[in-house]
Parts: structure tokens; C-alpha cells; sequence
């Protein structure tokens, strides 16, 4: 069952958002060569904890850290920890916070220097799926009218959506229903109604094979090696349609 969020906790929402989008900000000027992704995500970590926040990630299923770094062929979940980055490379930060009970989770792929165009084009087209996606946030409207904008643009512009992970409703807690896959069907499943709230996650990659999770049990890396991309976005249905509290961007 999806939950409809009272006023209340959307103002304090809304608010954990904000603060979480100034803490990515922070983050995210972090990224340079040299820097580990380790050091990102300890400073991530003081920022929420500074924040007054917890950090939402840490513990969650036996996740070691409050940050996801996820490098190159590194789609999703990647641990932090002492892997360099360097020009060229596009890492996804990904991050959550609780506060006052609830919850606020984006991401965004951040590119390193120079970039080689045809995976500057997969960031671009991500970062636009989830804008598509986000589009279709609209009371009367179906998980499915989200699921189908970002898949359908994805495979126009000749990429492929991650299928083995989801987006998903947010609020007391981190990960609520739905689930909102980034392919399907126009039309179908659940009615969106005002006071949802729901985190949209477009993840991208160069081919149509299955991700593959590598032993530590979280990172997902793309079959071929190929890099990948990620923007995750938090947005709540209001009457006047789509409210982004936060999300990622180029
Ligand atoms: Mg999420």
C-alpha cells in the first residue's frame, strides 16, 4: 500500500530534503583525482551528523557506510573506501538521511574531467530520463506512466535501464511501496494520488545484459565493464503536480 503523506510530514520532508541536497552539494565539490571514495563518504557522514541527522544508508541490511560510491562500471551500492578517482571517471554518489522521523534518498552521477563523450551522452540522457519520469508525478496518474516515460526514452536514445533495481516510495521509511522500475507499461498499476511521495532512480548502461553483484553483496556492476549512469530524484504528487523536493542533475 502506498502511503499518503499528511501535511506535516511533508513540510519536515521537504525540509530533510533541502538539508540533504546542500550536503550532496558539499560532497559532491569534494570530487577531484587523488581524492579515495572513502574520504567522500566520511565526509558525508560528519555533514549528516552535523545536520543532526542520521545517516540513513550506515547499517541498513549490514551497508557499511553512509554514502554509496559507485565508479565507473560501478552502477549502484558501491563501497566506499580506498579506491582513488581519477579524470575521466564518472563515479554516482548516492545518499540518505533520517530526521524527525523521516526519511529524504538522491543520487547523482558526477563526471571527473574529461569525459568521454559517448558516456557524457548516457549521463545526459539519464539525468533526462529521470526528468521525463519525474513529469508523470501527477495526481490520476499511474506508477507504470512513470516506469514507461523513462524506458521508452532510454531505449529511443539507444541505452538500456537497469532492470534488477527499482525506485521507490519514501517516508517514515527509507525503501516503501512502490516499487517503480524504470521500464513498463503505460497505464498500469497503482493510482498516484496527492501526498505521495516517491524517489525516482534512473540507472543506465551501454547494454541489455544482467548487472552482476559482486561479492561483497552490494556493488552492482555493469556485464561488460562498461560504464554506467544514476540520478535519483525525491518528488511529492501535489494538485499542482509534480513537487521535486530534491534530486540529482549534470
Ligand atoms: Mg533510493
Amino acid at each position: 500500500m502506498i502511503k499518503v503523506k499528511s501535511s506535516a510530514e511533508l513540510e519536515i520532508m521537504r525540509e530533510n530534503a533541502k538539508i540533504l541536497g546542500r550536503i550532496l552539494d558539499k560532497v559532491a565539490d569534494k570530487v577531484q583525482p587523488g581524492i579515495t571514495t572513502g574520504a567522500l563518504d566520511k565526509y558525508a557522514e560528519e555533514l549528516i551528523h552535523e545536520a543532526e541527522g542520521k545517516p540513513a544508508f550506515k547499517n541498513y541490511r549490514g551497508f557499511p557506510s553512509s554514502l554509496c560510491t559507485s565508479l565507473n562500471e560501478e552502477i549502484v551500492h558501491g563501497i566506499p573506501g580506498d579506491r582513488e578517482l581519477k579524470d575521466g571517471d564518472l563515479i554516482s554518489l548516492d545518499i540518505g538521511i533520517e530526521k524527525k522521523g523521516l526519511f529524504a534518498d538522491f543520487a547523482t552521477t558526477v563526471p571527473i574531467g574529461e569525459v568521454p563523450e559517448d558516456d557524457m551522452n548516457m549521463v545526459s540522457v539519464t539525468d533526462q530520463a529521470l526528468s521525463k519520469g519525474i513529469k508523470k508525478v501527477v495526481p490520476g496518474n499511474r506508477i507504470g506512466d512513470i516506469s514507461h516515460a523513462i524506458g521508452t526514452f532510454v531505449r529511443e536514445k539507444g541505452y538500456y535501464v537497469v532492470k534488477e533495481f527499482v525506485g521507490h516510495g519514501i517516508g517514515r521509511d527509507m525503501h516503501e511501496d512502490p516499487q517503480i522500475p524504470n521500464y513498463g507499461d503505460p497505464d498500469t498499476g497503482e493510482r498516484i494520488k496527492e501526498g505521495m511521495v516517491f524517489c525516482i532512480e534512473p540507472m543506465v548502461k551501454f547494454d541489455k545484459n544482467k548487472v552482476k553483484v559482486l561479492d561483497d553483496g552490494w556493488t552492482t556492476v555493469t556485464a561488460g565493464r562498461d560504464p554506467s549512469a544514476h540520478f535519483e530524484g525525491m518528488v511529492a504528487a501535489t494538485e499542482d503536480g509534480p513537487e521535486v523536493l530534491v534530486r540529482g542533475g549534470l
